[in-house]
């Protein structure tokens, strides 16, 4: 085993084959993988390894459309076969409401070059003859889908990779990995010490353990999972290979195992294994089989396919694969370690495998993953996602498997968890809640007398009369909202603003002002909006998006501040309110002795007053494109600011707005927010964003490219369309059309109840985004009319908010 490399990858199953492999093909030949045991001991060797490119965000299925394009790559090389069987495979809807989402997948595979087609049941029983059409309303079929031979896949990408210089070492645990002063780290094996410059946990079942050397608490469990393969059934013989299937009613996956089937289920009453510490001891063994677990799904498989009423089964495999709470794999380098990576958490690495080793290896070679991979950023998740949280989310994602997730729907598992002291009057207020980050905040405020509860749909709901109230009382009087889900940072001391402007794009405010803080990766990509708020020479509070905050912690580490400058998340010691409309002022005045008038505190104010005896900062801005005021306090006095400002607008008929409502007020005045309209495969210009950018500032990370890319223009634009839309908004990921040609995709969509019109933001090729008719955006499957509004739908000019 050599003693000195540049990354040493721990663990031999799939992911970190396929880790091992990029890092060669990019060049990197100084590599080692280390495996306790022999390849695929963990979850690998005994998946079913079907592979499909279907995902519920839109980069993962592109990285799994990657995935599967590799198996002939590593097969060339390695000479080792992948037992790719490209079966094509059948996704069958038995409810209007899956035909729907059929509809939908079919739609947003459009932009992403997929060739999903919708059919008929009657097409469906074409192409799979043993299922049982009446069953079934429609179904998508998907010509990519197959199965793959796990063991030989992941022999190719090691084979391929010790071909490209790679050292592979079997045999060996890793015990323990110990950082050095330099960011080097010392990997402690039975068999040795290697000094390695990167390392990179691929442990799989293990990860967990293997992350615990280090005090890391990854949130990742995993789950029993089964399926069994029948005996030979005759009427399989001489026959063309079945399609594989999703019956989703049936919460099964099916596909043709030689003369037999094999099936699989994501059961309801879902097992976790293992659920504090994975034994070492454990290798390619299977866990005690009970297919009573999967009994119902089986049934009902059973009248969907009644050949399976009379097939014996020949082999059932209950083995357990690991998964994160939101069932995407958890990538990237970990914050507040030093060229620490994981490739972990990968449910499905038979189709995402490649996807996770190709931007792993990017991001360690380039210090960028190359697309945008934030689904599966292991940043995504802050220190709330703690083990038993884990628990809960798994076990509720793996039993949700195959069930739809309805745009507007709201989870059950781990929710009330955090709650900030206004949660009990929000509750009489009837306040539907939303989960974000474990923090229970107001969606929207149901009629007193009704029951608290949003029916989850594709289409408009229940909310929809009352969002529309809430709307109108902040574009006529005045509303609202709880605010304290944002991220928060201080930071502080001499050399604090030199430090903020090499981060952020935009000119720094001046004391007492705020400005929109744009921050760009080195190629000149959006990776945080931010509104920077100085109050002080050296003092600025920054506010950004709560679930970036690991995300965010992680780039600050990598540009560090200098001495002397703290960094401080505080993101729950300043809780907020927000009063929007144009009586707020009216409603704020009073409290505060601060002058309020546009002359004396205007538009993007910013300052630390008391609100009646409440210490407060307050900044003059407003998310909904009103005049209104953002309020942050310690927490100990929300509840208080509550009573006092709801006290003070009783005679301006102040009333609570929730998120729905805001989110319907910036779609009117086109305002981009964090993971929707702002990416990291978005440049700022194309964002809408570029008056934020100052290319005069002496350097600023990002500068080069951003330059480049106003003078050339980027590739495509924000734009802001009204949709012909009959009871279904845009939600995000929807085609848009020009003509006959897919020229973009939505952003976020919704209802403004203020114009009363459809809206869809989103991003189109810069060859129409001048044109204002033609367009058209896909809603459930129908592409209806939209045209471009050259501004935003209310207040294109900005008066109201500055007024
Ligand atoms: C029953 C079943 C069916 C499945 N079906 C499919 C499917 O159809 N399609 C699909 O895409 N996926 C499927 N999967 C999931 C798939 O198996 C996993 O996504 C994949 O195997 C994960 O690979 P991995 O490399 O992350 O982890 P693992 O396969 O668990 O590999 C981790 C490796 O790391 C080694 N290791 C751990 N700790 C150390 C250490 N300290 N020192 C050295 N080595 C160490 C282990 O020995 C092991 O070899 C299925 C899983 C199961 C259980």
């Amino acid at each position: 085993m050599r003693n000195h490399v540049r990354v040493a990858v721990i663990g031999g199953g799939v992911v970190g084959a396929s880790v091992l492999y990029h890092l060669t093909k990019a060049g990197w030949k100084d590599v080692l993988l280390i495996e306790r045991a022999e390849l695929t001991s963990g979850s690998s060797w005994h998946a079913a390894g079907g592979m499909h490119t279907l995902n519920g965000d839109p980069n993962v299925a592109r990285l799994q459309q990657y995935t599967i394009d590799l198996y002939q790559e590593i097969e060339k090389i390695s000479g080792i076969s992948c037992g790719v069987h490209v079966s094509g495979g059948l996704l069958l809807a038995g409810t209007p409401e899956r035909v729907d989402w059929l509809r939908m997948a079919v739609a947003r595979g459009r932009y992403l070059g997929m060739q999903l087609e919708l059919i008929s049941a009657a097409e469906a029983k074409k192409m799979h003859p043993l299922l049982e059409e009446k069953h079934f309303l429609g179904a998508i079929h998907d010509p990519v889908e197959g199965h793959v031979d796990p063991y030989g896949v992941t022999h190719a990408y090691a084979k391929s990779a010790q071909i490209g210089g790679a050292e592979i070492v079997r045999q060996n645990r890793v015990v323990d990995t110990k950082p050095r002063p330099d960011g080097t780290w010392d990997v402690v094996t039975e068999h040795g010490t290697v000094h390695a410059e990167h390392v990179v946990n691929a442990g799989g079942l293990w990860a967990r353990e293997v992350g615990r050397f280090v005090g890391l608490e990854l949130p990742i469990l995993a789950m029993e999972h089964q399926y069994f393969i029948t005996e030979d059934l005759p009427e399989l013989k001489g026959q063309p290979e079945l399609k594989h299937v999703i019956d989703f009613e049936a919460e099964i996956y099916m596909r043709q195992e030689r003369q037999g089937l094999l099936l699989g289920s994501y059961e309801r009453a879902g097992v976790p294994w293992s659920p504090e510490t994975t034994p070492w001891d454990f290798g390619q063994d299977l866990l005690p089989d009970d297919l009573e677990r999967i009994a119902p799904s089986v049934a009902l498989a059973a009248e969907h396919f009644p050949i399976l009423g009379n097939a014996g089964v020949r082999k059932v495999v209950n083995g357990p694969f690991t998964f994160a709470p939101d069932g995407n794999p958890l990538v990237g380098p970990v914050q507040g370690l030093r060229n620490y990576w994981v490739a972990c958490g990968v449910m499905a690495g038979f189709c995402q495998g490649g996807g996770v080793g190709l931007s792993l290896a990017n991001w360690i070679i380039e210090g960028d993953p190359g697309a945008d991979i934030w689904a599966m950023d292991v940043a995504r998740y802050g220190g709330w996602a703690n083990r038993p949280y884990t628990n809960a989310k798994v076990r509720e994602n793996y039993s949700r498997r195959f069930r739809i997730r309805f745009p507007n729907e709201e989870l059950e598992a781990a929710r009330g968890l955090r709650t900030t002291p206004i949660y009990e009057k929000l509750r009489e207020e009837n306040a539907v809640f939303g989960d974000y980050c474990t923090l229970e905040h107001a969606l929207w405020f149901a009629p007193k007398g009704e029951p608290a509860v949003e029916h989850a749909t594709f289409r408009r709901s229940n909310a929809h009369a009352n969002v529309a109230a809430e709307c109108r009382a902040v574009r006529e009087g005045c509303g609202l909202i709880e605010i304290s889900n944002y991220g928060k940072f201080e930071v502080q001391g001499p050399g604090a603003a030199a430090w903020l402007s090499r981060l952020m794009t935009c000119k720094l405010p001046a004391v007492g002002r705020i400005v929109l803080a744009p921050m760009l990766n080195e190629r000149g990509r959006l990776i945080g909006d931010f509104t920077l708020c100085r109050l002080a020479e050296d003092r600025f509070f920054v506010v950004g998006t709560y679930a970036a905050e690991v995300f965010y912690r992680r780039w600050f580490e990598r540009h560090p501040p200098p001495p002397g400058v703290t960094v401080r998340p505080c993101a729950m010691e300043y809780l907020g309110l927000s009063v929007a409309g144009p009586a707020s002022r009216a409603v704020l005045q009073p409290l505060v002795s601060q002058d309020l008038a546009t002359a004396k505190f205007p538009f993007l104010s910013f300052a630390a007053m008391d609100v009646g005896m409440i210490p407060a900062l307050v900044g003059r801005v407003s998310f909904t494109g009103e005049l209104g005021y953002e309020l942050w306090v310690a927490p100990e006095y929300l509840r208080a600011l509550y009573d006092l400002l709801h006290e003070a607008g009783r005679a301006h008929g102040l009333r609570n707005f929730g998120g729905r409502a805001l989110n319907a007020l910036r779609l009117e005045k086109s305002f981009g927010t964090w993971a929707r309209e702002f990416r990291p495969i978005y440049g700022p210009y194309e964002g809408g964003l570029g008056r934020f950018v100052h290319l005069e500032k002496d350097n600023f990370i990002g500068k080069s490219a951003a330059a480049a890319e106003k003078a050339n223009g980027g590739v495509r634009t924000l734009v802001t369309l009204v949709v012909e839309a009959d009871d279904a908004d845009a939600m995000g990921d929807e085609p848009i059309w020009h003509g006959d040609k897919v020229v973009g995709w939505v952003t976020s969509g919704g209802y403004g109840h203020t114009v009363g019109r459809s809206i869809a933001l989103g991003y189109v090729e810069n060859a129409v985004a001048g044109e204002t008719a033609g367009f058209a955006v896909e809603l459930m499957g129908e592409r209806r009319p939209a045209t471009r509004s050259p501004g935003a739908l209310v207040d294109p000019q900005g008066q109201r908010m500055r007024g």
